[in-house]
């Protein structure tokens, strides 16, 4: 019998037959990510474990046969990050149990392959919020596939990104044995996992962002905060298009505002432009915008809290820019002033700048920069797009940002990218377009955070790393994979052996 079967029979022993398979036409569902560069990309088969003890004895197998493996949660991925060509696809979307909601101490324990949609839904009910909901794509996109992308989303200018919550998680390392670990407070088998520091060094940290190639995430333990009842929302548009401007009161609103902000999101002209030319009912006369449009939500505990943050908002924006409306570009939306918050917009506001071509998907390369670096890489990522119009995929608008999303302390997220059709002969054109505009974002210090393959692959070819911190990060992988199994590709890393700096693109 051929290795691949051994391997199947094997692992069909422990899961049962309803949980595997090698059929094509499954094959195919599973053979895509939400980007339009990578081809298909078929795995040898599909598994979906319901336990850490499962996927250990997966994980076992795998070992033995020396078959790589790539986790996957909601497939939501951006970047060709939970796709594999050839090897095992482990779905964890079985693992969909919330186990623990402690109201006393602000926590809860969730198996990684639950839903963004599912978990808050339910902490919604009770009065509690996870702050940051995950990403825009959270109906679908996993707990697990969160922490392993650094995921930000609704909430983030407030809560932080994804990892910023996690106190904690169980992991199977992908060695022989298939060890299962807990991080965090969980590390000692005596607490409750009530917080992330102090029991050891903080090797929760080791898995997050790590796109899936240090472990095996099965539960995560995660912050929780009383839902804050008093939200608002408010419009402003800029006098003038100057990014100058917008750093400054991104500024202002930071030190000014602080924990009262929420989301504050920045929509450039061109994609307000972009978005008036697209909306169905568009009222009669043309919009007159000049500038940017800076969409700001603020929360409170009390009411008067809350009037106290927007009279704050008024006075540093009212020099600089005049209040905004939705609805003179878009009639059916909603005024700021009728705004409730609920859980369908928080998973639906971000979408419409993902892609703002619609039939048409986006080459994403969100990444974040420093506040005051906005006027500077707007300046950089404009030059490029100039230079090499001639050569992105027929028909795509490359910008700079399609929205600008404030975080935590001084960073942002531009969230932008090209677009692309999902068509054999421009896949060639965008994956080479797009490796390339990754790498003047990284060596202008832009920091990604979904790096999944083409982004972390760009990371290297942009010679952003230091030897010492390969060998490290190498060292680090060996100990807990030594066979070189789970996501190869990622990082330019195919064993641990290879020189990865050979993948240096030094041309630009
Ligand atoms: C419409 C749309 C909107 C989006 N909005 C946002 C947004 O607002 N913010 C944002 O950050 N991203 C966004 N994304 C990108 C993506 O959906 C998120 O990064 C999301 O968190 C991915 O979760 P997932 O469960 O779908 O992960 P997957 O796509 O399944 O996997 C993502 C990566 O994590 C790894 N992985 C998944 N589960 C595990 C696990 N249990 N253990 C170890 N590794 C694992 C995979 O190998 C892969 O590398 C959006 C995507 C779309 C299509």
């Amino acid at each position: 019998m051929a290795t691949l079967d051994k391997a199947y029979k094997e692992i069909e022993g422990i899961i049962g037959s309803k949980y595997i398979t090698e059929k094509d036409f499954m094959k195919a569902a599973y053979s895509r990510n939400v980007d339009p560069a990578f081809p298909d990309r078929w795995a040898d088969m599909i598994v979906r474990p319901v336990s850490s003890e499962e996927v250990s004895e997966i994980v076992k197998i795998a070992n033995k046969f020396k078959i790589p493996m790539v986790p996957r949660g909601g497939g939501a991925d951006l970047v060709g990050g939970s796709v594999t060509q050839g090897g095992i696809l482990l779905d964890l979307t079985r693992m969909n149990n919330i186990l623990q909601i402690n109201e006393e101490n602000f926590y809860c324990e969730v198996e990684a392959g639950i839903t963004w949609g599912a978990l808050v839904s339910r902490l919604h009910d009770k009065g509690l919020t996870t702050g940051v909901l995950g990403p825009g794509s959270g109906f679908s996109a996993t707990i697990g596939g969160g922490l392993s992308n650094s995921t930000a989303g609704f909430g983030s200018t407030k809560y932080g990104v994804v990892p910023d919550i996690c106190l904690g998680i169980e992991v199977v390392l992908p060695n022989p044995q298939g060890t299962i670990i807990r991080t965090g407070a969980a590390a000692n088998k005596y607490a409750e996992p009530f917080c992330r520091y102090g029991v050891a060094p903080d090797f929760t940290g080791l898995f997050m962002g790590d796109v899936g190639t240090m472990g095996i995430k099965t539960k995560a333990f995660l912050k929780l905060f009383p839902v804050t009842p008093f939200k608002a929302q408010r419009y402003y548009i800029l006098n003038k298009n100057d990014y100058n401007k917008v750093y400054e009161l991104l500024h202002r609103l930071r030190a000014e505002v602080r924990d009262g902000l929420h989301d504050v999101l920045v929509v450039p002209l061109i994609t307000m432009q972009l978005l008036a030319s697209l909306v169905e009912n568009k009222p009669n006369k043309r919009p007159r915008l000049k500038g940017p449009i800076f969409s700001i939500l603020v929360e409170a505990m009390d009411e008067r809290i809350l009037d106290v943050y927007l009279e704050q908002v008024e006075n540093i924006m009212k020099e600089d820019a005049r209040e905004f409306e939705m609805q003179e570009v878009d009639l059916d939306a909603t005024l700021s002033r009728d705004w409730k918050f609920n859980l369908k917009y928080a998973y639906n506001y971000f979408n419409k700048y993902i892609s703002v071509a619609p039939p048409k998907i986006s080459c994403t390369t969100c990444h974040k920069v420093p506040i005051s670096a906005i006027p500077d890489v707007a300046e950089k990522s404009n030059q490029f797009d100039i230079k090499y119009k001639s050569e992105f995929p027929l028909g795509s608008i490359s910008l700079f940002a399609t929205v600008i999303f404030l975080m935590p302390n001084g960073n942002c997220v531009i969230v932008g990218g090209f677009n692309a059709d999902n068509i054999d002969e421009q896949r060639e054109t965008s994956m080479k377009m797009w490796h390339k505009k990754l790498r003047l974002q990284v060596r202008y210090g832009g920091v990604h955070y979904w790096l999944g393959e083409a982004i972390s692959q760009s990371i290297v070819e942009a010679d952003a790393y230091t030897p010492e911190f390969i060998q490290f990060f190498k060292n680090m992988k060996k100990a807990v994979d030594p066979n070189f199994l789970l996501s190869p590709n990622k990082f330019h890393m195919y064993n641990y052996e290879d020189d990865i700096f050979s993948h240096i693109v030094r041309e630009e």
